[in-house]
């Protein structure tokens, strides 16, 4: 499955819950390219003016991040993983089918996250002064938000296009968002999610 929303919905840490409560790995693409940055390496190098301002990271370097984590034995065998940043755009979203087909899987559910543009706002500014993520800054989350509607809003719509698009309410507390979610998944998959009551 996949998790999308705008930056500052969330998904990150509902990603992190998810796995927990199902068992399965999350891929996430941009703490994939953090890691790299932080750790100096030459795609870390070749990133990092894209994470900086806000830009999507051009979509061979992505590609080629997917298609090599999604070749390791965790998200090859087992019940599933969960992608979370991943595709942003619908020309990824083609490859993401292209890659999923060459390994014999194929995409189950895409779960979106909405909530509106200024709460986003002052959520990450907010954020800004806890973490110090370089790409928090107003300008750069406004335009990391432009891109969001632009480029992925088509990826939700066409997920709900093939019937798999299971949108959630984002606004509320941590709990009650991972229990929207919890719900969602088991209206659609009553026999693989566990109980919905027991947000944990
Ligand atoms: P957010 O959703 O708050 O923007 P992410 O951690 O998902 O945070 O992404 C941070 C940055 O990493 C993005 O602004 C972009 O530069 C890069 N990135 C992550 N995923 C992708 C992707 N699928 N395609 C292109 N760039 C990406």
């Amino acid at each position: 499955m996949l998790i999308m929303g705008p930056p500052g919905c969330g998904k990150g840490t509902q990603a992190e819950r998810l796995s927990g409560r199902l068992g399965i790995t999350v891929v996430s693409t941009g703490e994939v390219f953090r890691d790299h940055v932080k750790n100096r390496t030459p795609l870390g190098r070749e990133v990092i003016v894209h994470l900086d301002a806000g830009d999507l990271v051009p979509d061979n370097l992505t590609n080629r991040v997917v298609r090599e984590r999604l070749d390791q034995d965790d998200v090859r065998g087992g019940f599933g993983f969960i992608l979370d940043g991943y595709p942003r755009n619908t020309a990824q979203l083609a490859e993401l089918d292209v890659i999923l087909a060459a390994n014999g899987q194929a995409l189950d559910a895409a779960l979106q996250l909405s909530v509106d543009d200024a709460e986003l706002v002052s959520r990450l500014l907010r954020r800004a002064t806890m973490t110090g993520r370089s790409d928090d800054t107003e300008d750069v989350i406004r335009h990391r938000l432009e891109l969001y509607h632009q480029e992925t809003e088509p990826v939700a719509a066409a997920c709900s296009q093939r019937g798999i698009l299971l949108s959630v309410d984002g606004t509320g507390s941590e709990d009650e968002i991972f229990g929207r979610l919890l719900a969602a998944l088991r209206a659609s998959f009553p026999d693989a999610i566990p109980d919905a009551t027991t947000a944990t």
